[in-house]
């Protein structure tokens, strides 16, 4: 057995843990199916229930990841009125969007979707001075989200808002397992720099974006594509510094006529610099920068899977720096469901960076001093277990523009799924969005649980639409306010009624 799981283990778990291990060699399953056979619904975990542990924490609320979804869960929950520790195995909140340097937030081109969290974030991220949409062309990029967040300013806010709510952050803590009893959670257990404790709660909010809480209270999930079990590909992002932004503009603009909107982005240029701002500049892989990038492939400093995405932006606030939207390990060699495959895409994934920026520095003009500032320190997981919850949302929901009475938030981005060729293209027109309803954050097994964020209840193509940071951001905001809401009433978060939750305590009311 690897030693990274010679975990001292109780009898039955011990039992349960070889049970599933021998049912999968009695199917005659191998690698990731005999992973998938032992990993859903039930997942290897200790018996903690009779574990005598440190109780660290004795809340109302425990959030257990401090992403663009859980961070809003733990800040609502405690703006109103409930005690909240949030549990994050970094040392930064933001999840992808610090750790793993996704940057921009998207646009969910539904005009009216940002909810008050996200208006707020907004605001205190324009005094850090890290301005929103200033140079981008709004007719692309329209509706709610668009934040531009510099990682680094967006983590501090994060801190700031989450002090300011009276939010407990456990930083270097990771979810080790939950105690179950009679269809609740009563505590789950964190392994700390002081070893393991547990924090008892009486609601928990599962923001991992793997479904990892909930996998230990016994929820139903899925993964990856219902079609071909694929996870979305997973990439590792990085930023390089030291770059002449308009020297890059220029040459993708006039040598290798990328798709620009001439006159418009001209336009926002010169807007930008007479301002001293930093440009808003990005460049692709797409069929008029093609050849350009296969020349690489060709000469031998870069690979086909290198190849398969390129995409790179400004930083809004960092003038010499590009955030690299890349590289994308090929999805169908690496699974974000499985631990050595996952840890082998990482090396994979360093190894393209080194490509790629290479690559950038020798050929594009502008990148000539150029250097990588930064790499991720989380992997950049698109989709890994999603739960099955109250409701289960579907590409029908997107395609067909759904609302609903309960409705949390709204949103029109597109069914976004990378690497695979999905018949999911047509977007909706504008004006046009679909909602989420509250329903897909609660299960019917644990009646005491919410699931926010990309982990939330729905299909692989729906998940690949609400995937995007302002959804999860909404999605956790209502949670937050959920859970206070029916704690306050004695009543459990998957019997709440959003839509009976007075309209001015409700982040969102669907009209
Ligand atoms: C490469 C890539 C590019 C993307 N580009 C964009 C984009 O341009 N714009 C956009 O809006 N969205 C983009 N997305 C999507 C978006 O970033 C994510 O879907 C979003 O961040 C999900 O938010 P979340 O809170 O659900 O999960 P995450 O951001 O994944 O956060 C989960 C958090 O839980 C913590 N956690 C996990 N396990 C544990 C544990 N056991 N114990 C304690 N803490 C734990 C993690 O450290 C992390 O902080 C991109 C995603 C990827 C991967």
């Amino acid at each position: 057995m690897d030693n990274s799981f010679a975990i001292p283990m109780s009898r039955r778990s011990f039992m349960k843990l070889m049970g599933l291990a021998a049912a999968g060699a009695v199917l005659g399953v191998k690698g990731d199916a005999a992973k998938a056979e032992a990993a859903s619904p039930t997942i290897s975990t200790m018996d903690f229930d009779n574990a005598e542990l440190p109780v660290l924490f004795d809340v109302d609320v425990c959030v257990v990841g401090g992403g663009p979804a859980g961070t809003a869960a733990a800040v609502s929950a405690a703006r109103n009125g409930a005690k909240v520790v949030l549990v994050e195995r970094g040392i930064s909140l933001g999840g992808l969007a610090t750790l793993g340097c996704v940057f921009p937030c998207m646009p969910t081109f539904a005009d009216g979707s940002d909810t008050p969290y996200i208006t707020d974030l907004n605001k205190r991220m324009e005094k850090q001075g890290s301005p929103l949409t200033l140079g981008i062309d709004t007719d692309t990029y329209f509706g709610g989200g668009r934040g531009q967040y510099v990682p680094e300013y967006l983590s501090f806010v994060y801190d700031e808002m989450c002090e300011e709510a009276g939010v407990n952050v456990l930083y270097n803590a990771s979810l080790a397992g939950a105690v179950t009893d009679g269809g609740r959670i009563v505590s789950c257990v964190v392994q700390t720099i002081e070893g393991l404790a547990k924090i008892q709660a009486r609601t928990f909010i599962d923001g991992t974006g793997d479904a990892l809480l909930s996998r230990f209270a016994g929820i139903p999930v899925e993964k990856g594509s219902e079609k071909t079990g694929h996870n979305q590909p997973m990439s590792l992002r990085f930023e390089m510094g030291g770059i002449d932004v308009v020297k890059v503009y220029h040459f993708f603009r006039d040598e290798l006529k990328d798709a620009w909107k001439d006159k418009l982005s001209d336009r926002l240029l010169k807007d930008a610099l007479k301002e001293g701002r930093t440009p808003f500049v990005e460049f692709d892989k797409m069929k008029s920068t093609e050849k350009f990038f296969r020349a690489g492939v060709t000469s031998g400093e870069l690979t086909e899977d290198d190849v398969v995405f390129i995409q790179a932006f400004t930083i809004t606030g960092k003038p010499t720096v590009m955030s690299m939207n890349c590289p994308e390990m090929p999805g169908l060699s690496f699974s974000a469901t499985d631990t050595v495959s996952y840890s082998r895409a990482v090396t994979f994934g360093r190894k393209m960076m080194r490509r790629l920026a290479g690559f950038f520095i020798k050929n594009i003009p502008g990148f000539e001093k150029a250097y990588i500032s930064r790499e991720a320190s989380m992997v950049g997981v698109r989709e890994s277990w999603r739960i099955r919850g109250k409701y289960y949302m579907e590409a029908e929901d997107y395609l067909k523009a759904h609302h609903f009475p309960d409705a949390v938030c709204r949103t029109a981005y597109p069914i976004d799924i990378h690497d695979v060729n999905a018949d999911f293209s047509r977007k909706l027109k504008r004006g046009q969005y679909y909602e989420i309803p509250y329903r897909a954050l609660v299960t019917n097994e644990i009646s005491n649980l919410l699931v926010v964020g990309r982990c939330a209840s729905g299909s692989f193509a729906a998940q690949a639409s609400f995937r995007i940071q302002p959804t999860c951001m909404s999605m956790g905001e209502a949670a937050g306010i959920a859970a206070a809401w029916g704690l306050s009433r004695g009543i459990p978060v998957n019997e709440v009624k959003w839509e009976e939750i007075p309209e001015e305590t409700r982040s969102y009311v669907s009209k």
